[in-house]
């Protein structure tokens, strides 16, 4: 799985952030970042002024637990990892039904459903054209690779190369041919969102965001105010497309052209790829975010409105109730579904 590892802030946090305790006594938020699957990770958490020592102890265990468990999760799905159980599948011959942890198999059922609403778009199959195109190595790639070697890769790169059978304890999974090998970066980091925030809660944690390299997930409120959360201009370094404030617990995922590019004779080429052509998709979105119910869902979907465009995208959000849109084209006019929270920024 390609995880960025420069660090993309494609969603900015706006002025939630300050600390400090007011006579109102107003929440005070802590924030923690680290490294870990290749981009900033951070968890802020929100509650009230108090001396009481304890509970600062048991808020920062609690955020321990949550970067162990993202950490966790990396360690599992990572395929620069040659040790992970993600690569040991990757590793293994073609064609033959191979055990799987029954986790690896939840997630790929999940982004199955995706890849079949999106007629392919999605697929979790990819890890050989990315290997092929460089996208995962540092630094990122600066040429096209052969074409002959696209097409030779796209001739047995069919739709169903991946296949789960056997039973929930034990699941098996087949990957058809060598075209065929996991890359789980369009899926891992809303997934890691979802545990984050699972483990939080376990551990008595209510109020919090949680924002892997700007996809994130907010858990209960931040006291009487909305959370106030900005999603990055796809062409502006430090702007803000729109706006987004809200008062309930909100995931937000962002799938862009800008995260891992390079130009190559006045064309960009990026690291979503359209599994149809073996090339970075040219759907005429250079931006897709999308709120979903959780972090899983948001980010396979954000990639498949990424490769089937404005038109096949909003469609495909139809059929999961409950997900919502905002895209910008490449002519920066912005799409959105009727129930997108956020309201674009003006043009400076
Ligand atoms: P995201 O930023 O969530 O859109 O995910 C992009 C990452 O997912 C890439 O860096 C690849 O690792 C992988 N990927 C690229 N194209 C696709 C695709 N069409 N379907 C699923 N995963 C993809
Ligand atoms: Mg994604």
């Amino acid at each position: 799985m390609i995880f960025c590892r420069r660090t993309p802030v494609l969603l900015l946090i706006l002025a939630l952030l300050a600390t400090g305790c007011s006579p109102t006594a107003q929440p005070v938020s802590r924030t923690t970042t680290r490294l870990l699957m290749g981009t900033l990770v951070s968890i802020t958490t929100w509650s009230l002024p108090t001396n009481a020592s304890a509970w600062e102890e048991q808020e920062r265990q609690g955020v321990d637990a949550a970067f162990r468990e993202v950490a966790r999760i990396e360690g599992v799905m990572s395929s620069h990892r040659a040790d992970s159980p993600l690569s040991r599948l990757n590793q293994a011959p073609r064609g033959i039904a191979h055990p799987l942890l029954p986790e690896l198999a939840d997630l790929l059922r999940r982004g199955l459903e995706v890849t079949n609403a999106s007629g392919g778009a999605f697929d979790m199959g990819l890890d050989p054209l990315i290997l092929l195109w460089g996208f995962s190595r540092e630094p990122p790639p600066q040429t096209v690779p052969d074409p002959q070697r696209i097409t030779a890769w796209l001739e047995h790169h069919a739709p169903g190369g991946l296949t789960l059978s056997g039973t929930v304890e034990q699941p098996l999974l087949r990957l058809a041919n060598a075209s065929h090998g996991l890359d789980l970066g369009a899926i891992a980091k809303g997934y890691a969102l979802d545990r984050a925030v699972a483990v939080l809660q376990e551990q008595g944690i209510h109020n919090a965001i949680v924002n892997a390299g700007g996809n994130l997930r907010t858990i209960g409120a931040k006291g009487d105010r909305p959370w106030r959360l900005g999603i990055r201009h796809p062409r502006q370094a430090e702007g803000v497309m729109a706006v987004v404030e809200v008062d309930r617990p909100l995931t937000m995922v962002t799938s862009g052209d800008y995260e891992r590019f390079f130009i190559h004779q006045d064309q960009r080429y990026h690291h979503i790829f359209d599994p149809r052509t073996g090339y970075p998709a040219r759907s005429g979105l250079i931006s897709v975010t999308v709120q979903a119910e959780d972090g899983t869902l948001a980010d396979a979907l954000s990639t498949a409105l990424f490769v089937l465009g404005a038109e096949q995208g909003l469609a495909l959000l139809r059929r999961f109730p409950g997900s919502e849109a905002l895209l910008m084209l490449e002519d920066r006019s912005l799409r959105r579904s009727a129930g997108f929270i956020g309201q674009p920024v003006a043009e400076p």
